[in-house]
Parts: C-alpha cells; structure tokens; sequence
C-alpha cells in the first residue's frame, strides 16, 4: 500500500484514477489543481503525485517542477491527453517524472506504471538506511543528478534520505 495523491482538474478522470488506485490497495488523496495539490502535500505527504499537465490556476509543468523542487522525496508521473501529449510529456520527464501516461489509457496502464514508481507490486524494495519502501524517482542532487535512483520514502517525514542506483 501507498499513499498517492492525485492532480486533475477533470472530476471524472479524477475519480476513475482515484477509485482504480483504491481498489488496488492503496491510500487516495484528491486534488482539483496545483495549488490545492501542493496544499494537500503538506498536510498529508505522499509517496507518488499523479499530475495532469493541464490543469487551471496552476498549469501541470509549473505544478511538477514545484514538486519536484520542494519535495524531492515523491516519485511523479505525468498524465497528458492528445494532441501535444507526446511533447508535453517528454518536458515532463526532463522536469522529473519517472513515469508518464497518454490520455485516454487502460485501467492496465495505470497500475503497470504506478507499481513501477512505486517499486513493484511485491514491495520489495526497501531503503538500505531504514527499511521503508523506496520510490521510483529522478535525482536532483549527489552524483546521480538527471538518472533514475530508487529513494527512500519517508524522506519528508525522517530526512532518511537513502537512496541507490537503480539496476
Ligand atoms: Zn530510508
């Protein structure tokens, strides 16, 4: 089980996304916007942000560069629908999303993708300082800089900040 916040302005897509994700075990968090995205965060940290890249109030790009600036620790991945899907997810990626999903998808698609930021369904994957579970992310400090690393999940709470290479 994770905890996953979900970001799109479009309340059916939201719900579907947020309903398949607790069905499949894990714990939901909601949000119409960035802002009330980042809002939530703080209150209620999570271990993956789904963000749709178009979005009111705070467009998605802006919304994934200040996740993934101010909270290094979540793993992100990017949702983006025809006709510049392609192109906006491949910013996203270069932004830190370690994974990314054309609108419209498959319920499949989604939990193939969300199981593999999240480390595998098994779980597995666990921080060599701690023992919590490790997230899939894109690192922005050390000698990992721009590559994929596994990392440690109660960054926000602990400062743990285990991490390693992904292999
Ligand atoms: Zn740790």
């Amino acid at each position: 089980m994770a905890r996953i916040l979900v970001i799109d302005d479009d309340p059916d897509m939201r719900a579907m996304v947020g309903q398949t994700l607790k069905s499949a075990g894990h714990k939901v968090i909601l949000a119409a916007d960035g802002r009330e995205g980042v809002a939530r965060y703080r209150t209620s940290p999570a271990d993956l942000a789904i963000i749709d890249l178009y979005m009111p109030n705070q467009e998605g790009l802006e919304t994934l560069r200040e996740f993934h600036t101010r909270f290094p620790e979540v793993a992100i991945v990017a949702m983006s629908g025809w006709p510049t899907a392609a192109t906006m997810l491949s910013i996203a990626q270069k932004l830190g999303a370690i994974g990314v999903l054309h609108k419209p998808f498959f319920i499949k698609e989604l939990i193939a993708v969300v199981a593999q930021a999240l480390g595998g369904q098994s779980q597995a994957r666990r921080c060599p300082r701690c023992g919590s579970h490790m997230v899939l992310r894109r690192a922005k400090t050390g000698q990992h800089v721009g590559r994929k690393v596994w990392g440690c999940s109660t960054f926000a709470k602990t400062k743990c900040g285990g991490m390693r290479e992904v292999d």
